[in-house]
């Protein structure tokens, strides 16, 4: 039987309760297809004028010196602010070059290296802008309009936490969505097309897409769980929903689970949380579940995902830990 945990199947965000036996069962059974596949200087300012000794009118000479040493503070100023901006510059120019580079090394069936800048080059020609320039005006809006760089900014740390996230600090959940809409499928029928069953703990199998080597992922995934103790396979031996093309409630977003690139468990009672649930007045600010940080079970099973690409719904401020979501670009 389902429980009330078990009816969302949105990732964090918007999410909303689906009613029991909801399309994303009625498709985890009906998209079984395809075959598995597993396998500077300082200017000085003491200089003499010039002038000096020269026969020049004091009163000009003053006039001079003072221009002169206006001039140099002026190009002082001017060359010291450059030198305190162009490392940062150059340094946040390099970044950006890093994280396109880590996003066409994560998708190489679709993406192409290009000496284009800025630029996001994809093997049928299609460019798309990496920083779209944009400033946003709140998260809501990050959320709603991230452009490739913004998707990419918000590192996934790799480490298990010892406290809960940052306020906001929810990497992964800043997704461009016409990237994703390119790169799995732009409508249900065209997700269906790339969905492949995945076998999972147990002997049930999972409907997942096959782009990006994502199904295989989760097969790797599957097989080094198989190596763990019984009682840690267990955390994850009960999948409740991958695939459901949907955008968010109250958004036009589509979460991981529309592109079939996302799975959930029922995670034990004490873990299985959703930031939805556990939001208090005033401000429905979520209250992250400490307490679970201390599971050393979760621990390994989160663990083997990230090996494999995936990203965990734990670590996100708005967290959703039966979620993992396959984000090759993140982690790393
Ligand atoms: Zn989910």
């Amino acid at each position: 039987m389902l429980t009330r945990e078990t009816r969302t199947r949105e990732t964090a965000g918007n999410a909303t309760y689906e009613p029991v036996g909801s399309d994303t069962h009625d498709e985890n059974r009906n998209d079984r297809r395809g075959t598995e596949t597993c396998s500077k200087r300082r200017p000085r300012r003491d200089q003499v004028s010039p002038f000096e000794g020269t026969g020049v009118p004091r009163p000009l000479m003053l006039v001079y010196t003072a221009e002169m040493l206006r001039i140099p503070a002026i190009i002082a100023s001017t060359a010291c602010a450059l030198g305190l901006l162009c490392p940062a510059l150059a340094a946040a120019a390099a970044q950006d070059v890093s994280a396109l580079d880590a996003l066409v090394r994560a998708y190489p069936d679709h993406l192409v290296p290009t000496e284009r800048p800025n630029t996001v080059l994809w093997k049928d020609g299609t460019e798309m802008v990496f920083d779209d320039g944009v400033p946003k005006t709140g998260f809501e809006d990050l959320l709603n309009r991230a452009s490739l760089k913004d998707q990419m900014a918000m590192r996934y740390p790799r480490s298990w936490p010892s406290a809960a996230p940052l306020v906001n600090a929810d990497p992964g959940r800043v997704r461009n969505d016409a990237f994703f809409r390119k790169m799995y499928g732009s409508s249900a029928d065209a997700v269906r097309g790339n969905l492949v069953p995945v076998e999972w703990l147990g002997g049930t199998s999972v409907p997942f897409t096959k782009v990006n080597g994502a199904a295989e992922a989760l097969c790797r995934v599957r097989e080094e769980l198989k190596t763990l103790p019984a009682d840690v396979q267990q955390y994850v031996a009960q999948p409740v929903g991958t695939f459901a093309w949907r955008p968010i409630a109250g958004t036009t977003r589509l979460s991981m689970h529309s592109f079939g690139a996302a799975i959930d468990f029922q995670l034990p009672r004490a873990l299985h949380r959703y930031w939805k649930w556990d939001t208090r007045p005033p401000n429905d600010a979520p209250v992250y579940p400490v307490s679970i940080l201390q599971d050393g079970r979760l621990r390994q099973v989160v663990e083997v995902f990230e090996r494999h690409g995936f990203i965990w719904g734990g670590k996100w401020f708005h967290y959703d830990t039966m979620h993992f979501e396959y984000r090759p670009e993140l982690p790393g």
